[in-house]
């Protein structure tokens, strides 16, 4: 179990904008306020993406069963991540003491079910509390079977759902970063002339199969993706992470430590980027190619983005102009309050207001930057509040995560769903694609004038 030492220095972030104001990690639930996710829920969803990995969620079915596949992330090859397993503790395993043995059945279990490359055992409140040692069984299994077992101590009580984030990126770094080299470059790849750079992608998760509209271009340019943490990972890709060049932290602050402590450790730099909306693809680009510093890189990718620019602008003109000047409501956390402003701008799109519950000062001097000194920062997402900036904005659609998605629908407003649930993929030049499709079907759906006009009888009333 984690000492509160442990806890205090994974809150204490210094890479992390929120530190400057207080050592806590995110800003904790008011009372009274839904706490959203655990510690548990936090570490799972930051490394459920590993696809090869058979992920344990040592403890009472609860755990395991609410949050089993709640992301819609893809995987090229191996199913296994999609598979819920668990050691579905008892009452009477717990008032026994079979805990750690019914532990140490389930990853031989899995072992010999599936022969994974590692076990991940992510810890739990109940077992936590009966002093479980999960870390002596994961090394007793290693031993026994051969196979990787991984601690991930993330108990749902030591914190927020974004503490868990951390827990698991400091696991992937203590455990598994390091563990292994990359494999040399397969013969025959080689093109003449290109230096092929190792790059990593840290906090993409592959939603709906979006990384797989930019990957293409980062092999074009000669940049081999090791990793990215955890969107269609392996786990042999986790272990050569720290013989990358450089990381990108992707749209997520999530699992800043990792990137911090890769660069202390191996000196790797990063920077933090974003793949939603051309002007941002094309900086992320830029930016791999600005701090790797090789002449023939750079010139390729000014290329290739004036390429892939023109190209997306002409098919997207059609689209443009069905969507030129309609109104938007985004509400979203973090850095998608940014990335996603700059994505809509470059559609002709206005957005009348944006969330910032989940943002940091950093994110909002960029919102201010995109959107002007006198834009509308939303810090309170209850459905009515949402529902009046729709009124008072005239917003033609509201943009948002799943949990909006009734207020939304209730108020007979368009709506389409932007963070992890979502079933397409908007990153890159061919997501920005996606995106207009999805908002144009969605504002013009005959549904809303069908919804908004008044019922037959109303009308043969008044008749
Ligand atoms: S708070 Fe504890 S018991 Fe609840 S889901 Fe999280 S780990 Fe499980």
């Amino acid at each position: 179990m984690k000492s509160s030492k442990d806890i205090a220095e994974l809150l204490d972030e210094p890479a992390c904008e929120h530190n400057k104001k207080e050592k806590s990690g995110c800003a904790k639930p008011k009372p009274g306020s839904a706490a959203g996710g655990c510690a548990f829920d936090g570490a799972q969803i930051a490394l459920l993406p590993i696809a090869d990995v058979a992920h344990i969620v040592h403890g009472p079915i609860a755990c395991a069963g609410s949050s089993w596949d709640n992301r819609g992330t893809r995987s090229s090859g191996s199913q296994l991540y999609r598979i819920g397993m668990t050691t579905d503790l008892t009452e009477q395993d717990i008032i026994m003491g079979r805990a750690e043995k019914r532990l140490l059945h389930s990853i031989k279990q899995a072992i010999d079910t599936y022969n994974p490359p590692a076990v991940f055992i992510y810890n739990t409140c109940v077992p936590a509390l009966i002093g479980d040692d999960i870390n002596a069984i994961c090394k007793a299994a290693q031993e026994k079977w051969g196979t990787p077992v991984i601690p991930i101590d993330s108990a749902g009580f030591y914190g927020t759902k974004n503490l868990g984030n951390r827990i698991a990126g400091d696991a992937m770094f203590n455990h598994v970063m390091g563990t292994r080299d990359p494999d040399p470059l397969p013969e025959g790849t080689q093109r003449p002339g290109i230096t092929v750079h190792d790059v990593n992608l840290v906090g993409e998760y592959n939603i709906a199969g979006e990384f797989w509209h930019v990957l293409p271009l980062l092999d074009e340019l000669g940049l081999r993706v090791l990793c990215t943490l955890s969107g269609d990972a392996r786990f042999r890709e986790v272990q050569t992470m720290h013989k990358a060049e450089v990381n990108m932290m992707v749209c997520s602050k999530a699992m800043i430590n990792v990137a911090r402590k890769l660069q202390k450790a191996f000196g790797t730099p990063w920077f933090e980027g974003s793949f939603y909306g051309i002007t941002d693809t094309s900086q992320a680009l830029r930016d791999f190619a600005k701090v790797i510093n090789d002449e023939g890189l750079t010139a390729r990718t000014e290329a290739l983005i004036e390429r892939e620019e023109t190209r997306i602008r002409e098919l997207l003109i059609p689209w443009k102009q069905r969507l030129n000047g309609k109104r938007v409501l985004l509400f979203t956390g973090g850095v998608k309050s940014w990335s996603v402003i700059s994505a809509l701008q470059d559609l002709g799109m206005v957005v009348v207001a944006t969330g910032t519950k989940k943002s940091t000062e950093e994110d909002k001097a960029r919102i201010r930057e995109l959107m002007g000194e006198d834009t509308l920062m939303l810090e309170d997402g209850s459905p009515k509040a949402l529902l009046q900036v729709v009124k008072d904005y005239k917003a033609d659609i509201l943009i948002a995560g799943g949990r909006n998605m009734y207020t939304a629908l209730k108020a007979k407003v368009p709506f389409l769903d932007i963070n992890q649930e979502r079933e397409f993929g908007y990153a890159g030049y061919d997501g920005m694609l996606e995106l207009v499709r999805q908002l144009a079907l969605t504002i013009e759906s005959p549904v809303w004038p069908a919804v908004r006009a008044k019922a037959p009888w109303h009308k043969d009333k008044a008749a």
